[in-house]
């Protein structure tokens, strides 16, 4: 189920254009709009869920995360290594809420990096 009035939903259907970068029956992935390192993906699933916390089926959240290794691979970063971010709720600093999964790399990061 999808959301009329999410961002994220929005970009999904195609209202909203984006950089798409993978996509299957579960997924859709795309660049970030303000990139923290030089590759910044996010990865969406179809179906809304506010944020991790938002009782995501199992079988759902792997499909989300099986296609890290997928846009890993396509942008190039699977064998130098990239990081994997999940913000949920205020305290974390989520902007979205529309569940996604960064994917950050391209350059070596510190800890206090993205
Ligand atoms: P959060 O802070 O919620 O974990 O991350 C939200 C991310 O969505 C941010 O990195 C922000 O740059 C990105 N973002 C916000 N609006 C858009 C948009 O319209 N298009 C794209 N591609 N990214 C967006």
């Amino acid at each position: 189920m999808q959301r009329d009035d999410c961002l994220f939903c929005k970009i999904i259907r195609g209202e909203i254009p984006s950089s798409k970068v993978y996509e299957d029956e579960y997924v859709y992935a795309f660049d970030d709009v303000s990139p923290q390192m030089p590759v910044h993906t996010l990865i969406v699933p179809k179906n809304h869920y506010d944020n991790i916390a938002a009782g995501i089926p199992v079988e759902e959240l792997g499909h989300l995360f099986a296609a890290v290794e997928k846009v890993a691979d396509i942008k190039g970063v699977r064998e130098q290594g990239f990081r994997t971010l999940v913000n949920t709720g205020a305290h974390a600093g989520q902007t979205v809420f529309h569940l996604h999964v960064h994917v950050l790399g391209g350059a070596p990061m510190n800890s206090g990096d993205p």
